[in-house]
């Protein structure tokens, strides 16, 4: 930044930095009034009295820091001449540049709460030590960009141990979180031993689950906030989209997270969980058979697929005139089912299984019983059949539509009356009139008289055609 062009110093307050404050002011004409010189001078002398003790290097950086050089504190001046009664936080020249014609924006959050000139002796040399203290972390902060600080943290946060145990046993964690909320707990063994593992994975998945998701295994990518903390030597990174946070400790390149774990526990805590999952596994012989059970019998249905979606259309059309061959009728739950290459009797490989509903594991038994050993081949004959049942249920002219007493509207009446109602727009009453053949003067002037459908229902009564209509049309 360009401090040291906008910034004053005088030889009697060598400890201090003069800084125009206030966006309409970028010159300082004089400093100190004669009541504020009091003041000025407790807090050269306390400025100075700090600055003495500060080490040559970081006297270097601070002075890099301001552009000045001689170390010193930033002192803000408004309205060229008045002295500003707070000091102002290092922040407002960490990573930003101001402005030459325009003096430094008054933000509350750039300044120090306090009012230097009112604090006791001992409470200013306190102030001045936090303001010094503060001016020196940000002046090592300076030496490098704030994104350069942001990757520092973003792989300080990848080396944390839980979250480089995360990331190697993500597998492992995935699978518990599945495994867990998973159909196929219900029907391993033994009803105590899969409540005792749920009890465990509770405490075991604490801290992983603690991690919002975008933070799942390194930093997410929203922006952040950095705020200094020069008494710890720490930096907080926030990211409020996520609402959470982890400290950087600049000097030991580390970072923390907010809720630090025993990393030898929660090691073997992990490794514990899939062990008492495995033997779980294991002894669930019968579920275990099952499973491959499940996936032959939707590998073979998988093979005819075509056929069988080719009879489902079927029965769909013929509703209820048809039976439903067997395979055809699991074919759409079993193709639901997912299951891994090879199932093992193992965490890793069960939570790799889809299975939405256990109940089908009851139905896997018996359908391996009616399952036929040629399948295509009795696919193809129930297909015949349907063929041959749907040839006959195919539309015919003369199917009844609608009856009442001896009247019988037919296929082929209701499609030409349908085919004159697309046409035209009549009344009901007109219409019933037209199908019974009722040359009325209106008809005749519309030319309905001439319509293929006049006096098509002539021996109808009026009320049955009403009815007719209603019903059919
Ligand atoms: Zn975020």
């Amino acid at each position: 930044m360009q401090l040291q062009q906008i910034a004053y110093q005088f030889n009697d307050y060598p400890s201090l930095l003069f800084v125009p404050a206030g966006r309409k002011y970028p010159e300082i004409r004089s400093i100190g009034h004669k009541e504020e010189r009091a003041a000025l001078s407790r807090l050269q002398q306390a400025a100075a009295q700090e600055l003495q003790s500060v080490p040559e290097e970081e006297m270097t950086l601070l002075k890099t820091f301001l552009g000045t050089d001689r170390p010193s504190i930033p002192l803000p001046v408004y309205k060229q001449e008045r002295l500003y009664p707070h000091l102002i936080r290092p922040e407002m020249f960490l990573w930003k540049k101001h402005s030459v014609q325009r003096g430094l924006p008054i933000n509350s959050s750039y300044f120090y709460p306090e009012v230097y000139g009112t604090l006791s002796a001992q409470d200013l040399s306190r102030h001045v030590k936090k303001v010094v203290q503060e001016y020196l972390f940000c002046a090592r902060l300076n030496k490098l960009e704030r994104k350069h600080w942001l990757e520092k943290i973003n792989s300080a946060y990848t080396q944390h141990p839980l979250i480089r145990l995360a990331s190697s046993k993500e597998a492992v964690i995935q699978a518990v979180e599945i495994m867990n909320k998973s159909s196929l707990l219900g029907v391993l063994k033994y009803p105590e031993d899969i409540s005792y593992w749920r009890h465990r994975v509770e405490i075991v998945m604490r801290p992983y689950r603690s991690i919002p998701p975008a933070w799942q295994w390194t930093v997410c990518s929203h922006e952040k906030e950095l705020t200094l903390h020069a008494d710890t030597d720490s930096i907080i990174c926030t990211c409020s989209a996520c609402r959470y946070s982890v400290s950087y400790h600049v000097s030991k390149d580390e970072a923390s997270l907010p809720d630090e774990v025993n990393i030898p526990q929660a090691t073997k805590r992990i490794a514990t969980i899939e062990r008492q999952f495995n033997e779980i596994a294991v002894q669930s012989e019968e579920t275990m058979e099952k499973l491959h059970a499940l996936k032959e019998i939707q590998t073979e249905l998988a093979q005819h697929a075509p056929i069988i979606t080719h009879i489902q259309d079927f029965q769909t059309r013929l509703e209820n005139a048809s039976e439903t061959h067997p395979a055809a009728a699991i074919y759409t739950e079993i193709e639901k089912l997912d299951f891994p290459n090879a199932i093992r009797p193992d965490l890793l490989s069960l939570a790799n299984i889809s299975v939405p509903d256990a109940s089908v594991l009851r139905r896997a038994e018996s359908w391996c019983k009616q399952h036929s050993h040629d399948l295509g081949e009795s696919l193809a004959r129930h297909l015949q059949k349907l063929q041959e049942l749907a040839e006959q249920h195919k539309p015919q002219a003369d199917d009844v539509m609608f009856e009442i007493k001896e009247f019988r509207l037919l296929r082929s009446h209701l499609e030409k009356i349908q085919l004159f109602l697309q046409e035209e727009t009549v009344p009901n009453h007109m219409l019933v009139q037209i199908l019974r053949g009722e040359a009325t003067s209106k008809i005749r002037r519309s030319g309905f008289h001439e319509a293929e459908v006049f006096g098509l229902l002539n021996e109808w009564p009026a009320k049955y055609i009403t009815k007719a209509i209603i019903k059919s049309c």
